[in-house]
């Protein structure tokens, strides 16, 4: 018989979200005539996409079925939606062959392992969104689990004690690091500062930053970069992923796009940015068409205003959150320019904090352990929500006693 992937056995057990599911399911099926229970676990979208965006969705299908308007194969995306990201995003920086258009942020974080192989390490934020640890389990270069991570990757601790940004230096010389800002889970926002000293360590350490900025429009404060490419230098040693899925509600339309800069070059002088094309080209056949359009009318000043609201409605639902968890003496971060509240419980377990919030107030939340070793003690709270459940919810959790 044909055998199993060793890469795949080597996944440590239970992606996290389907073991909330599990959890809840259990509990439910525990307590079958019981009030509603409500979720702040998980970072799906809960708003319907608005009109405008909507409309471009609707447009783009409409096209299709018209001689002039059908299009087929797009490989990179369409062109206009290219230079259309380069202009708002990143102020013209980057040509269209630079921006590649995608199916979403964690497809690419998947594919994009591959252009380094299973002999790079990996060096991540921790607590850090999962896809970064188990994409590079998958390839092979996260090596065997031990005790609470993997031997291959290096846990780079975000703790209360250095204010959420790690220290650097145990990152290895020639790996990946995968950076998250807004940070999912922790929802903090690194400063300029902080991420010129990621680029900066980088640079010096011959690596290569894969930035995650998939929460970049609830960036509320004016100081706060949107992007690593605000940071000189960081075209030598950065790419971007980024996506539609939270500030547009594309999280079921799906489309998100990479910035794969031509100045970034492995050691043998090569162009990253060709083998992403060439990678991109054998393996992915461009994101919808239809999605493509409805990004298109995101990036028009109608459909940016409809972004601006919908963040705003989930950074009105997230303080709320920190609201309730500071009238229960909870201390906690984010919220701010993130739609995540971490929250901290000190010399307590998350899972068992996870049970008694299930238990005593019907809410799923996320237990920090699931996150990474430097999560325990710690809950998420996802301000992805209708105002409905965010209220009931704030109002069930002040039965709880923390203090
Ligand atoms: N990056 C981070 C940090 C996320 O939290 C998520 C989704 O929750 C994603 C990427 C996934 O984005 P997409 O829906 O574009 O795949």
């Amino acid at each position: 018989m044909i055998s199993r992937n060793p890469n795949i056995a080597n996944l440590k057990a239970g992606y996290l979200f389907p073991e909330i599911s599990r959890r809840r399911r259990e509990f439910a099926a525990a307590h079958p005539s019981d009030i509603r229970i409500i979720s702040l676990g998980v970072g799906n979208t809960t708003e319907p996409i608005l009109p405008h965006i909507c409309t471009g969705l609707a447009e783009g299908a409409r096209r299709l079925g018209t001689v002039e308007g059908y299009s087929g194969y797009q490989d990179e995306g369409l062109l206009e939606l290219r230079e259309k990201i380069s202009e708002v995003f990143y102020g013209k920086k980057f040509g269209a062959d630079e921006v590649f258009i995608s199916d979403g942020a964690k497809c690419d974080i998947g594919r994009l392992q591959m252009l380094f192989g299973p002999g790079t390490k990996a060096a991540v934020q921790d607590p850090s969104y999962p896809v970064y640890v188990d994409g590079s389990v998958l390839i092979g270069a996260a090596g065997a689990w031990e005790g609470a991570g993997y031997r291959g990757v290096v846990y780079l601790p975000c703790t209360a004690e250095n204010g959420y940004f790690p220290d650097l230096s145990p990152v290895p010389a020639n790996s990946l690091i995968y950076f998250c800002s807004p940070n999912n889970p922790t929802g903090a926002v690194s400063s300029r500062e902080q991420l010129s000293e990621l680029v900066k360590t980088t640079l010096k350490k011959g690596c290569v930053i894969v930035f995650d900025a998939a929460y970049s429009e609830f960036i509320r404060d004016p100081s706060l970069p949107k992007s690593i490419f605000e940071i000189d230098g960081a075209e030598q040693c950065a790419i971007e992923v980024q996506s539609f899925s939270k500030p547009a509600g594309f999280t079921g339309v799906r489309l998100g796009w990479s910035i794969v800069p031509k100045a970034l070059k492995y050691a043998d002088g090569e162009s990253v940015n060709a083998d992403w094309a060439r990678l991109s080209g054998t393996i992915f056949n461009g994101a919808s068409n239809i999605a493509q359009a409805g990004a298109l009318a995101a990036l028009d000043p109608e459909g940016l205003k409809e972004i601006r609201r919908l963040t705003d409605f989930y950074l009105r639902n997230a303080r709320s959150i920190k609201d309730a968890l500071q009238e229960l003496g909870v201390s906690s971060i984010g919220g701010d320019n993130s739609p995540y509240i971490w929250a901290r419980f000190p010399g307590r377990d998350s899972w068992d904090v996870f049970a008694e919030i299930l238990e005593k107030c019907r809410i799923v939340t996320t237990p920090g352990a699931g996150f990474g070793p430097s999560g325990q003690s710690f809950i998420r709270f996802s301000a992805f929500g209708c105002r409905a459940d965010i209220e009931e919810a704030c109002e069930r959790l002040k039965i709880l006693k923390f203090r």
